[in-house]
């Protein structure tokens, strides 16, 4: 286990209380708490660096744009990207989903053709497959789930004969903390020629993430899921097929020459970024990635692992809960999904908030799953590197509480 008590030390909002009880913040997978390292990065820039960048003649704005291009660099070795120019800055994972959606989607998906996607898909990854497939009148095919939360090999292998254009699946599911064999996937989707999209946005804080070995074609992140600022993210894409895409948004910086009736465009990754950068959130992003570097991945995935697994064991005992995902350990993230009983995810969720402790409850932005799952809603704890086993027994023990309110358990 990672020594928490020194690492919430690091984490000046971690010291705050909630109505009146110390905090534990459970919602992880919807955003992550800041470091002190991250906030003073930061800071100095916009204290010492901040020029528009691209475009200065003079030494500020040089430094800003190394500053930024230096981001760029750190965001690429996290993930070993195919090159610096291969990771576009987006404000998150939805942007960069869009603009694979917007560009490469729409210069190769034709009437007749098909796209694929999961039934445990984030929105982020299907509405804009969606919008595509109704403006080009292709068929988007969804993959069914196993019962125990996993993408069902057999009908993705059914849903591969149809010879999609782009295979789209989550690496780690958001709602069911499944860890997919995203490698193997890739593997079957390239085999008949498709063209892969991973959905990063969980496993870029959690997992050793390798693009090049999952071999991948596009790979997006969210830089707020891993300590970093909001409006923060990336695509990773192979610089090949980058190139050879039609731009996303027209503007400033994405351009070579300018006609009044026609454009050239910049180089990749310039292309994609039209408009001035969000250069305070890519600097804020390489300082998380160098804190989280410190730390190690994998100590990090085994930390996770630990807590949801203490914390599986414990809900299980409660009568009344159904913790969905699966069940091994070690295909799944730091994600704990839960109902209790009839008691409303919202109402839980309220109840613990009185004793300080932050879940999620709702449909997590994949409405499509909770009807596979046959409700409406369900509680989410999500762990993090500065969660402890104090955290898991606040939740426990908030839980038997929040039962007892409802007549679940004897208080
Ligand atoms: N995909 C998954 C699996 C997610 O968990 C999220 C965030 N909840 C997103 C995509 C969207 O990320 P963002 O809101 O940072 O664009």
């Amino acid at each position: 286990m990672l020594d928490v008590a020194r690492l919430r030390a690091d984490f000046p909002l971690l010291a705050q209380r909630e109505n009146g009880h110390p905090l534990v913040y459970l919602d992880n997978a919807a955003t992550t708490q800041k470091p002190q390292a991250v906030l003073d990065a930061i800071a100095e820039y916009y204290r010492t660096t901040n020029a528009n960048v691209h475009r200065g003649a003079y030494d500020l704005a040089i430094r800003a744009t190394e500053a930024y291009e230096a981001a760029r660099a750190k965001v690429a070795a996290f993930v070993n990207a195919w090159a610096p120019e291969g990771v576009v800055f987006t404000r998150g994972t939805t942007e960069a989903i869009n603009l694979v959606a917007g560009s490469y989607g729409r210069a190769s998906v034709k009437a007749g053709d098909s796209v694929v996607v999961t039934a445990m898909d984030h929105h982020s990854n299907l509405v804009p497959w969606q919008i595509l497939c109704q403006e080009k009148g292709a068929t988007l095919r969804m993959v069914e789930i196993t019962e125990d939360g996993r993408i069902d090999l057999t009908d993705f292998g059914r849903a591969l004969e149809r010879r999609p254009k782009i295979v789209a699946f989550p690496y780690v599911s958001n709602a069911l903390g499944t860890v997919n064999p995203a490698a193997q996937l890739t593997g079957l989707a390239h085999a008949v020629g498709a063209v892969v999209v991973v959905d990063g946005a969980q496993s870029t804080p959690h997992l050793n993430v390798d693009v090049q070995a999952l071999d991948c074609d596009f790979y997006a992140l969210s830089g707020h899921k891993m300590l970093g600022p909001m409006g923060s993210g990336a695509l990773v894409a192979k610089p090949d097929v980058l190139e050879a895409m039609p731009p996303y948004h027209g503007g400033g910086e994405m351009i070579s020459r300018v006609w009044d009736d026609h454009s050239t465009y910049n180089k990749i990754p310039h292309k994609f970024e039209a408009g001035t950068p969000n250069v305070e959130g890519a600097v804020g992003l390489a300082a998380a990635i160098r804190y989280l570097e410190r730390i190690g991945p994998e100590r990090i995935a085994e930390h996770e692992q630990a807590l949801a697994a203490a914390a599986i064991e414990r809900l299980s005992q409660i009568e009344g809960v159904t913790v969905y995902g699966p069940q091994a350990r070690s295909d799944r993230a730091g994600v704990v999904s839960f109902t209790y009983g009839d008691i409303h995810p919202h109402d839980i969720a309220t109840i613990l908030d009185q004793d300080g402790i932050c879940i999620r409850a709702g449909h997590h932005c994949t409405q499509p799953l909770m009807r596979r799952l046959n409700v409406a809603a369900t509680a989410r704890a999500s762990f993090y590197l500065y969660n402890g086993s104090d955290d898991v027994d606040a939740l426990a023990g908030a839980l038997v509480k929040a039962g007892a309110l409802f007549g679940y358990v004897p208080a």
